[in-house]
């Protein structure tokens, strides 16, 4: 079967809005042969972006950290968001930006001479979890992190990524806890926390972890409830023996992780301290966008 793709879907490429099926790019394109890019995606809720600026602030920084010069200014990048949320139908959607080190001969150094980065920009639409996931939670299986050292650059080279996902669905499993050197790093698409005894915990801020912009943003929401907070090194033991875990990441928001490896977390429910995080950040969208 092949994958058919809406007709009416627009994206952006590289300065125009064209449909999808017109989108192409060189197949010497660096993002295609080496995965030499950083991408970002946000979440769109009524038609307005969330954290719009965490999210660019993290593209840009990610640009700088391989050496690409952004193409683009701040608010040329907002305004292509804009664009593609008016431009496509969703309501609640996912815009995905990627840029590239854009198209030369093959060879593994940067380009001796100046090129364009590719920009590539999509929306798709994005079903937020629903009541069902949020009270009955997700369940993980622990694996070993065999990624590269740099995770805190949110690469397009995201095999280690796929192959972990790969595992969990294997498995029968929502995601996978990750593990190096014997401490817990994050999902293959997330960021993981530890509730032990009314204190939030998280792996420290490294290069073993993507920081996602829900990261900050969760630890403002526990501040808001005066829910203790500690980033620190978290071993498979703390994970058994947590009162609760909890995942986040732009499509998940924030959700319960109710067992581990077969064994149930807490009491197998979402806890307390997801109820309360959960609500704030679902105050946060429902303030913002009126939904
Ligand atoms: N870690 C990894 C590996 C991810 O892919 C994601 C999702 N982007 C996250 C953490 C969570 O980041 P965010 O909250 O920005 O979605």
């Amino acid at each position: 079967m092949v994958f058919k793709i809406s007709d009416n879907d627009q994206v952006y490429l590289n300065g125009q809005f064209i449909k999808i099926e017109d989108a192409k790019v060189s197949v010497l394109d660096r993002g295609f042969i080496f995965g030499d890019g950083v991408y970002e995606l946000i979440p769109i809720y009524n038609k307005n972006p969330f954290c719009m600026n965490e999210h660019l602030d993290r593209l840009e920084a990610n640009m700088s950290s391989i050496k690409i010069q952004s193409p683009l200014k701040r608010s040329e990048w907002s305004e292509i968001i804009i664009e593609l949320i008016n431009r496509n139908d969703y309501i609640t959607s996912a815009i995905y930006l990627q840029v590239t080190r854009g198209v030369y001969k093959r060879e593994h150094a940067f380009p001796n001479e100046i090129i364009l980065p590719t920009v590539f920009a999509m929306s798709s639409p994005f079903t937020p979890p629903n009541q069902f996931v949020r009270k009955n939670g997700l369940k993980t299986i622990g694996i070993s992190d065999e990624r590269w050292l740099n995770c805190n650059i949110k690469s397009i080279s995201l095999l280690g990524n796929i192959l972990a996902k790969q595992q969990a669905v294997e498995a029968g499993v929502d995601e996978v806890l990750q593990f190096r050197n014997g401490f817990l790093t994050e999902g293959s698409s997330s960021n993981i926390w530890v509730v032990y005894f009314g204190k939030l915990m998280a792996p420290i801020k490294s290069n073993l972890i993507l920081e996602g912009v829900r990261y900050e943003l969760l630890i403002k929401l526990a501040k808001q409830s005066n829910i203790p907070f500690e980033a620190c090194n978290l071993s498979e033991k703390d994970i058994i023996n947590s009162n609760e875990l909890i995942l986040t990441s732009a499509m998940k928001e924030i959700l319960p992780i109710v067992s581990y490896n077969g064994k149930t977390i807490g009491n197998g429910k979402p806890g307390p301290i997801f109820i309360k995080l959960r609500e704030g950040y679902d105050a946060l969208i429902s303030k913002q966008f009126n939904i």
